[in-house]
């Protein structure tokens, strides 16, 4: 019998899952999300300028090419369309449990109970998908339950909110708010940008593509293949090497200092801009048109202490900056990962017990003691250069080898030893990474664990993960 497979999320890694599941001739899979439409991340980031830093050709499923890109860094409606697209091309909609979000998931009498607010359903294999960044962070900071006006975080923006002609405070200056911030400066009277500590920024290359380009990736053959073949191979054998701090990593440095420079007149501004770390220790932003926007005359980089929100704007240690709005660019709990959802594998274990000192899953996939349970874009697979969606189908093409040995032996289950060589070899490599020392981000947990980022090259991941490595599992 087809093992009953339950799919948590519906963003671009459950979607594949799904999607794969059905060109493989298995409709015993459910997928629950707990939003009212499908897309994760890509429906949930909606604010203005919202877009990826890798372009779509390669940011897109490799067996679902799509010619019709507009741009090389397309916004995100464009991207959620995408994925509306494949899930209807795949008929993938009608397995979908919309508005039903995932309580608990408990391992019991060989099988796996999922729990949800309807009630308990059965199942042989759980896959969760619930994505790295899906819960946005709150600062905190004395004072926010005073302020007066409105307030909001980027992931959940507040369209109804209209921005022309306000005085305005962003928190944060991340990859998201160096999207947003060049949209809304030209319409708010003033902008205050909190900044905590400078990111570095390499310029975006964006470029429209015009409908004979469009033309030529619909009909010339291969064009399309050999466009994302060369995207992954430039963010592969240029830019890993500068977060694994070989060759290219004085030319990353020197690409964001041009930048800055070239864009940023002003020395004062230039010097508050400029970080004090290594290039990629933090996720490096990719944007052309976030300096600009600092430079206009109604836009203020602060970057006083913030003492506490008050209520008639943000109070630094040099005094109020008045302000009626407050978007908290601050980013997402990144490191909690599966959190809030409940899992408990056999013998009644808690995974959020178990990752006590931080996540962690064999190849980013497989738990000890949680059988049969598989994690797409888990602990240790996110990338500061290329395409999570390679790695994603990396995992999902893992998942479809382990399935006939589920059929086969009832349960596959990592055991101990290799999970505990797999973490000793992933602390191995991340010595090499820039994300290490120097900085604090969200690739790590508090006490500076890094638990979200793979430290290998993306072509070593995928030789490890194309199918099971039988001695590092236990079956039946
Ligand atoms: P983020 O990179 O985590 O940035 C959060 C920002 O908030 C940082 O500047 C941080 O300052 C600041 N912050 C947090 N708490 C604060 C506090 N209490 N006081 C003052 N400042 C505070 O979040 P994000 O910009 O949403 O981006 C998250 C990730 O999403 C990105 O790194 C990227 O991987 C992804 N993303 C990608 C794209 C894309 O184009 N592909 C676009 C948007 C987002 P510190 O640096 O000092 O901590």
């Amino acid at each position: 019998m087809a093992p009953r497979v339950a799919i948590i999320g519906a963003g671009f890694g459950g979607l594949c899952m799904a999607i794969q599941l059905e060109r493989a001739g298995l409709s015993s899979y459910t997928v629950f999300e707990k939003a009212g439409d499908l897309g994760g991340t890509w429906r949930d980031n909606s604010y203005p300028g919202a877009g990826c830093d890798i372009p779509s050709h390669l940011y897109s499923y490799s067996f679902e090419k799509y010619a019709s890109w507009t741009r090389r860094y397309p916004e995100q409606p464009e991207i959620l369309g995408y994925l509306e697209q494949c899930a209807d091309k795949y008929d993938v909609r009608r397995k979908i449990r919309f508005n039903t979000e995932v309580l608990s998931a408990t391992y019991a009498d060989a099988s796996w109970q999922i729990r949800t607010a309807g009630g308990t359903e059965t199942f042989d294999v759980v896959v969760i998908s619930v994505g790295q960044l899906n819960r946005p962070r709150m600062p905190d900071i004395p004072g926010m339950d005073d302020f007066e006006g409105t307030c909001f975080h980027s992931a959940r923006w507040n369209h109804e909110h209209d921005l022309t002609g306000r005085r305005v405070a962003v928190i944060g200056n991340g990859s998201s708010a160096a999207q947003f911030i060049p949209r809304i400066a030209e319409r708010v009277e003033h902008l205050d940008v909190f900044q905590r500590t400078p990111n570095w920024v390499i310029p975006k290359p964006d470029a429209a593509f015009g409908p004979l380009t469009r033309l030529a990736f619909h009909y010339v053959p291969g064009l399309q293949r050999a466009y994302r073949e060369w995207i992954y191979r430039y963010a592969e054998g240029t830019l890993y090497p500068a977060l694994a701090q070989g060759w290219s990593t004085g030319l990353l440095k020197k690409r964001a200092m041009d930048h800055l420079e070239a864009q940023v007149p002003d020395p004062g501004l230039r010097e508050k801009l400029t970080p004090g770390y290594p290039p990629g220790c933090k996720r490096v932003v990719i944007d052309s048109s976030f300096y600009p926007a600092l430079t206009r005359s109604n836009v203020d980089v602060v970057t006083d202490r913030i003492v506490r929100v008050a209520a008639k704007g943000v109070e630094t240690a040099e005094g109020l900056r008045e302000a009626d709005t407050i978007i908290y660019a601050t980013g997402f709990r990144s490191t909690e990962f599966l959190s809030p959802i409940e899992v408990q594998g056999r013998d009644g274990v808690s995974l959020t017990r178990q990752w006590h000192s931080g996540a962690e899953a064999y190849l980013g996939i497989s738990v000890p003691n949680f059988p049969n349970l598989f994690l797409l874009y888990g602990p240790n697979t996110n990338l500061g250069h290329n395409s999570i969606v390679f790695m994603i189908e990396c995992q999902v093409n893992h998942v479809l080898s382990c399935l006939p040995y589920i059929r086969k032996h009832g349960t596959i289950e990592v055991r101990p030893e290799a999970m505990a060589a797999w973490t000793r070899q992933l602390e191995a490599a991340m010595g090499r990474m820039v994300w290490g020392n120097g900085c604090q981000s969200w690739y790590k947990t508090a006490e500076g664990r890094v638990t979200n980022n793979w430290p290998g090259p993306t072509t070593l991941y995928r030789r490890l993960t194309a199918r099971p490595p039988l001695p590092a599992y236990s079956l039946g």
